[in-house]
């Protein structure tokens, strides 16, 4: 008895060891990859660096979507060579998720390869604004919802209202039951930068309208924590909760007085500090929270 407890105590150590040992030889993620949405035959994920797109291989050609090329115009060369890869099959769409500079930069590849570029018409006024050099603009634009029909392939595109930006579109394969979202639904992780041109209050609608639509899988444009893992429903209402969380306390403090200073240096939201992001993040979602509550924008 005693040298059965001994032996399994020394195969849980063993094991134990083993694990360590694994983990710290786990190798850097490579700088890109292309992977299948497990459930789908069609339907990929193109990580370049941390951020993400989702492409969709029709019968009748490709529908891409954000380019991901701000700052390294080989993102944009890497994914149309992934992109062919895997498919003959013509680029017949470059679809942008919203105006920000990181996912959507860098698409001449993609017009040059005979893409039509579609956009919200909001996401058009605002690239008109800035014109950046490396961004294309969009040929094509709509206000609030598009389908988009290729060969046997369906793709909706439904602007769900003021979020993380004023341009957020949502995209939805509904047979697949695949949406690819940028940016407002961050999967596993807590929201930072992204705080600082955000409509908070709208925001929290607008993850109520992506929970009531039909899907089972979401693809965020950064990869989810842990290990690059797609989204779900209980994501969105996560996230939700958090924004609550956060717009509660700040709330309360705001106040009373306490925006902006005492709040930044003093208030945390140790319900959230296991996040990957926290740390980093939590200075600007106060910041953020202050201005609504503390100053009334
Ligand atoms: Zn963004």
């Amino acid at each position: 008895m005693r040298r059965a407890s001994y032996v399994i105590v020394a195969a849980l150590v063993a094991a134990a060891c083993v694990g360590v040992v694994a983990h710290a030889q786990q190798p850097a993620a490579p700088p890109f990859a292309t992977t299948k949405v497990d459930g789908t035959d069609n339907v990929y994920v193109f990580r370049y660096g941390n951020h993400q797109s989702m492409f969709v291989v029709t019968s009748a050609g490709v529908i891409a979507t954000d380019p991901i090329g701000y700052g390294r115009p080989q993102a944009v060369v890497t994914y149309v060579d992934e992109i062919k890869k895997v498919t003959p099959q013509p680029i017949k769409y470059l679809v942008y998720s919203h105006h920000h500079f990181d996912h959507i930069a860098g698409g001449k590849p993609f017009k040059d390869a005979g893409a039509t570029v579609v956009a919200l018409k909001r996401t058009q006024e605002r690239l008109a604004q800035i014109k950046d050099p490396h961004t294309v603009m969009p040929d094509e634009t709509f206000d609030g919802h598009r389908t988009i029909t290729l060969g046997d392939t369906t793709l909706e595109l439904t602007y769900v209202g003021l979020n993380h930006s004023d341009n957020s579109v949502v995209m939805r394969l509904p047979k697949q039951k695949v949406l690819f979202a940028v940016d407002f639904i961050p999967v596993g992780s807590f929201p930072g930068r992204g705080m600082i041109d955000a409509y908070p209050l709208e925001w929290e609608d607008s993850l109520k309208s992506v929970m009531s639509m039909d899907w089972e899988k979401l693809i965020p444009g950064h990869p989810g924590a842990p290990n690059g893992r797609l989204g779900t429903k209980q994501d969105v209402q996560a996230f939700l909760t958090l924004l609550q969380d956060a717009s509660a306390a700040v709330k309360t403090e705001a106040q009373a007085g306490k925006c902006w200073d005492a709040v930044e240096k003093d208030l945390k939201l140790p319900k959230y500090e296991s996040w990957p992001g926290y740390a980093a993040g939590l200075p600007m979602v106060l910041r953020r929270y202050c201005a609504l509550w503390g100053r009334g924008t």
